[in-house]
């Protein structure tokens, strides 16, 4: 079995590298990707860089390309409810667009024609997770192109889309998964929540809360290996 891990940023995937033992490094596309083995399962990490964009074309190459049979995006988040604070670990059971708006048309904020508004992660990949760690939150992930500070901003995503946290990359790896038909998980540590001036928050608790998703991704790898 071949997975596909996308990170937004290489302090995130750092955070995993250090578990594992790298075999093979290759540059496409100008993304650099490392191949590793955890027991029986290949796994190949890339940095597809910040934003929705960036994270749908590292995610259509990791499908045609390198052709993994899963994908997962781990990193970290700012959160926007009461119920997560940070270095929490929220696993998304779902993810929307928060910025997507065709709502001149009377759809919904964040319904995508094709696709629709709220896309799930796999079923299974959901179910080894809970498996994994008792304290593992789960919920909808908001994913936009904006580094969100506004505390409003922050309880309008929380009250509109029911979202727990808000990142950049999230939502549009699970359009394409969606849209190709690949099974997926998306798991987030916060970083910050919003306070007008969360980026220092982010920037202090960047290593440690990757460390702490990259910990449970690796629980959740070693999971894979024995039900397969
Ligand atoms: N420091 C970087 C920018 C980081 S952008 C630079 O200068 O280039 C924030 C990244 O962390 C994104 O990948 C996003 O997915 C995630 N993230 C963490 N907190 C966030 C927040 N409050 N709003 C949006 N994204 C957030």
């Amino acid at each position: 079995m071949k997975i596909g891990i996308i990170f937004a940023m290489k302090e995130e995937l750092d955070a995993l590298k250090v578990y594992l033992n790298i075999l093979n490094e290759y540059t496409l596309f100008d993304l650099k990707f490392y191949q590793a083995k955890l027991n029986n399962i290949e796994c190949i990490l890339v940095e597809s860089g910040i934003g929705k964009v960036n994270a749908a074309r590292t995610t259509q190459i990791l499908i045609d390309n390198i052709k993994v049979d899963y994908i997962f995006n781990i990193g970290v988040a700012g959160g926007v409810d009461d119920e997560v604070s940070i270095c929490d670990i929220v696993v998304a059971t779902n993810l929307v667009q928060h910025d997507f708006d065709i709502t001149a048309f009377n759809h919904e904020k964040g319904y995508i024609p094709n696709v629709g508004k709220y896309i799930p992660c796999d079923e299974y990949l959901l179910k080894l997770a809970e498996s994994v760690d008792k304290d593992l939150k789960f919920g909808t992930i908001a994913s936009g192109d904006i580094f969100c500070t506004e505390i409003a901003m922050g309880n309008k995503i929380n009250s509109k889309f029911n979202a727990l946290c808000v990142e950049m990359e999230g939502a549009s790896i699970a359009q394409v998964c969606y849209l190709c038909h690949i099974p997926f998980l998306i798991i987030r540590s916060i970083s910050d929540t919003l306070n007008g001036n969360n980026q220092i928050a982010f920037d202090k608790f960047l290593s440690i809360s990757s460390k702490k998703v990259a910990e449970i991704m690796i629980k959740l790898i070693s999971r894979l290996d024995i039900v397969e």
